[in-house]
């Protein structure tokens, strides 16, 4: 590995190419595909086998979106992956499951709001009853409140909702309320095209013990995703000159529906190889320490990631949260570290899947400490597991 200066200057070239020459890098996208080729290139250049695991997906590009009501003119932003419209439509404020269980929708607009919008934040069973619930009821559309909605939280963006939607704010909504009995009209201008996603793998010797390192390589629409997530890919690509890693840029994270977990585990990936994974993704933000958690370890690995970690103070132990990457390899009998800096401040977090989401909130200091501690844990991890030596 490179001197610490070395290593950091390399950090900063990763991060200053993902987030400012390329940017945004949505799944599907021209620049997502530029994000995939520049990692291929570099896992390439350092004598790595290089493969591609693709999968279809759609590539969403926005040009404009509408919203007016009796004269106003109203805040709404398109949910990502919404096909184009342009209607004049009365609308019906859907703000429980039973108002829309028994409302008539045809010809009209969905205005989902309040609790109901509130159960369409996760991606959970019940949220996903709603939406087809919402399909099967045939709106000519759906506007959702959405408290943030430059964060497109509402799962309704993932990509697999087929009907117009956009999100508004709850003042939006309040306006449209005091109008109840006006027409709407919602104007969307977007094109959706087939596209291709496609993980991009890098390893030394594919049938020997590995740590498998992932991290995400797409963004939200707009945001040059700094820290989510070129903060995590630079991580992974300063790895590439070591061994005994089995580096995986995965596409798709950001809008579930077109997740690259699947054509990963298509891929057969020699579970038995693989002796942890771990899952990068927004670390090395500014004055802030790394979190780790565990999912899946036995008290074996425990102890000796509490070996390791007593070597690196920058980076502590926490409680786990949902992290869907871990879980998935966890279930598959392969313990699981995930990275991620310390709950960051609200500054962070109101800028993160936004514009606002450039290099300067990181360190790339800290993201090369991320990158010693990685190459720590191979030292621990692949030398000896069990009794039995696997020297990687
Ligand atoms: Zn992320």
């Amino acid at each position: 590995m490179n001197g610490q200066e070395e290593l950091v200057a390399l950090v900063e070239s990763h991060l200053e190419k993902l987030s400012l020459e390329i940017g945004p890098r949505p799944v599907g996208s021209a620049n997502n595909k530029k994000a995939q080729a520049y990692i291929a290139s570099i896992f390439a250049a350092c004598g790595l086998n290089v493969s591609t695991q693709s999968y279809p997906c759609l590539d969403w590009q926005y040009i404009s979106c509408g919203l007016w009501c009796a004269g106003s003119t109203l805040p709404v932003r398109p949910n990502p992956f919404s096909p184009a419209c342009d209607l004049t439509a009365p609308f019906v404020p859907l703000d429980t499951i039973g108002k829309l269980e028994q409302s008539s929708l045809c010809d009209k607009i969905a205005l989902v709001c309040g609790e109901l919008s509130g159960q369409l934040k996760n991606d959970n069973t019940q949220a996903r009853r709603l939406l087809d619930l919402l399909v099967e009821k045939e709106p000519l559309a759906v506007i959702a409140v959405a408290e943030n909605s430059a964060n497109h939280k509402l799962i309704i963006g993932d990509g697999s909702f087929p009907l117009p939607s956009a999100s508004i704010p709850q003042a939006s909504c309040n306006v449209l309320l005091a109008y109840k009995d006006h027409m709407v009209n919602l104007r969307i201008e977007a094109d959706l095209t087939e596209s291709e996603a496609a993980n991009i793998i890098g390893e030394r010797q594919s049938a020997a013990p590995k740590i498998v390192v992932c991290a995400h390589l797409d963004t939200k629409y707009v945001s040059p995703g700094a820290i989510d997530n070129a903060s995590g890919v630079a991580a992974l690509l300063a790895l590439a000159q070591e061994p005994g890693f089995q580096l995986v840029a995965l596409d798709g994270e950001e809008y579930s529906h077109f997740h690259g977990l699947g054509a990963y585990s298509d891929a057969d990936p020699e579970w038995e190889n693989i002796v942890c994974a771990v899952n990068l993704d927004g670390i090395g933000v500014r004055g802030e320490k790394t979190r780790l958690a565990a999912y899946g370890c036995s008290q074996e690995v425990l102890g000796r990631l509490g070996a390791v970690l007593g070597r690196h103070p920058e980076i502590v132990h926490s409680e786990a949260w949902v992290q869907n990457n871990c879980k998935f390899f966890a279930k598959r009998g392969v313990p699981s570290f995930a990275l991620r800096s310390c709950e960051t401040g609200e500054l962070v977090n109101s800028l993160i899947h936004t514009k606002g989401d450039e290099p300067y909130l990181l360190s790339p200091g800290s993201i090369a400490a991320t990158v010693r501690f990685l190459l720590d844990l191979r030292q621990a991890f692949c030398q000896t597991v069990g009794s039995g030596r696997l020297g990687c």
